[in-house]
């Protein structure tokens, strides 16, 4: 059972989650319980951190961002005890979580669980700290941004669980945020190759690398609110009818659309460049990388990066141009995207010819565009992402399927 900052915002929803867990393990299961720092915790302290340093270290951005988890971990020991269930609080170091030596964007590399099982067989809820771990070097990391969620699925699959709940403050994935479209509506099921397009391209409800591991591990995923009934959404492994379905229900097989507002584009054009693209590949090689086109006997390259997990995003831009001034290198920022995602939307030009009509309709400028194989991605300036992902979802899943044939 992972639970999201906004589920551990406050003593009083810690206390609501506290009685479910133990009411969970009343009803016969071991429990692990996965917590997220309190909301807003760790954006308080990148700011925090941003304040103090116009480039903070990487290393002690990871130090200080793990204690959010940190404090929520105990108090909710403290309060899963309260309500009835013996517990014990574990940081992902202690639970076995080994990751890369990439500070605030690492991956897992292997999970140990030995204290987790101990504990279990102990007759303890085990509630692990999400988000982090630590490198071989025995350096603390983090997961990037929505990590908590990768703790969860890594530690499903690590146990053999039978299932994997994440809880939030969306009863399940919705066709787009429902934050910012109104119309959007509840998917019952979802195959993992579209969640983590979606995540990928901006819909935070699921973190795209937990939906990864939990595609490789084949671990079923719930996405459901801490504050609501029984309705969610259930993340798994289409079968071909599930794909010819998913396919039927909606024009060009779209099943979502997203936004992100973190992107940067980095463009290098001419003779100078030439040579250049491994050290730029090089420079990008522990960042998120969306999109990247390179083109050696042109001199061309043009690459697509998010910046949610970079320490310092403004400073990270200034020095890769300063790096590669010569080559003629051009970073440009203030730039977002939005995306159409379904299985195979990306093979078929008809989807992408849609969304860029859609789009130049409204006059948004599309600065470019790209697809993989389950998503069409547009980049528009950053102000115009929400009336974008608007649009896209009005025209690509509101209309009625004899109105848009
Ligand atoms: P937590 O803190 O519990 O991890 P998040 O804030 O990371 O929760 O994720 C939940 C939020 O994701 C919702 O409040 C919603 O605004 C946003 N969201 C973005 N895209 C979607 C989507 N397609 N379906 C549901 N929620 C979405
Ligand atoms: N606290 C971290 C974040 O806000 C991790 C998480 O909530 O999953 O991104
Ligand atoms: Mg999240």
């Amino acid at each position: 059972m992972k639970f999201g900052g906004s589920s551990v915002a406050t003593l009083e929803r810690l206390r609501g989650v506290a009685a479910r867990v133990a009411r969970t393990r009343a009803e016969g299961w071991d429990v692990v319980v996965v917590v997220s720092a309190m909301g807003g915790t760790t954006d308080e302290l990148v700011a925090q951190a941003r304040a103090l340093s116009a480039a903070p270290p990487a290393r002690e951005m990871d130090v200080l961002l793990t204690s959010g988890e940190q404090a929520s971990m105990a108090l909710c020991a403290m309060a899963v005890a309260e309500a009835g269930a013996p517990a014990v609080s574990l940081t992902g170091a202690q639970s076995g979580i080994v990751t890369t030596n990439v500070h605030t964007n690492a991956r897992i590399i292997e999970l140990r669980p030995f204290r987790v099982e101990d504990e279990l067989e102990r007759g303890n809820v085990v509630i692990v700290a999400g988000f982090q771990g630590a490198s071989y070097a025995g350096e603390i990391t983090t997961l990037g941004r929505g990590g908590s969620d990768t703790t969860a699925v890594a530690l499903a699959a690590a146990l053999d669980a039978e299932r994997c709940d994440i809880f939030s403050d969306v009863d399940g994935v919705y066709s787009a945020d429902p934050r910012v479209v109104d119309d959007a509506q509840r998917l019952e099921r979802l195959a993992y190759e579209e969640m983590q397009e979606l995540a990928r391209q901006g819909a935070r409800v699921l973190n795209a690398q937990a939906v990864e591991l939990a595609r490789r591990h084949q671990i079923a995923i719930y996405a459901r609110s801490t504050f609501g009934g029984a309705a969610h959404t259930r993340v798994e492994r289409a079968d071909g009818a599930a794909r010819a379905r998913l396919r039927e229900l909606s024009a060009h097989g779209v099943t979502g659309v997203t936004g992100r507002k973190d992107l940067l584009r980095i463009l290098c054009e001419g003779a100078c460049c030439g040579g250049c693209a491994e050290d730029v590949l090089e420079a990008l090689s522990e960042c998120d990388v969306l999109s990247s086109g390179i083109e050696p006997r042109r001199d061309r390259f043009d690459i697509v990066i998010a910046t949610e997990n970079l320490p310092d995003p403004a400073g990270f831009a200034a020095r890769l141009e300063a790096r590669f001034v010569e080559a003629g290198l051009v970073v440009r920022d203030g730039l977002g995207s939005a995306s159409a995602v379904g299985l195979g939307v990306g093979d078929r030009p008809a989807a992408l010819l849609e969304v860029l009509g859609v789009l130049r309709a409204a006059s948004i400028e599309v600065v470019t565009s790209f697809t993989s194989r389950e998503a069409v991605t547009c980049l528009v300036p950053v102000g115009e992402v929400d009336r974008a992902v608007q649009l896209l979802h009005r025209a690509l899943l509101e209309v009625p399927a004899e109105a848009a044939a």
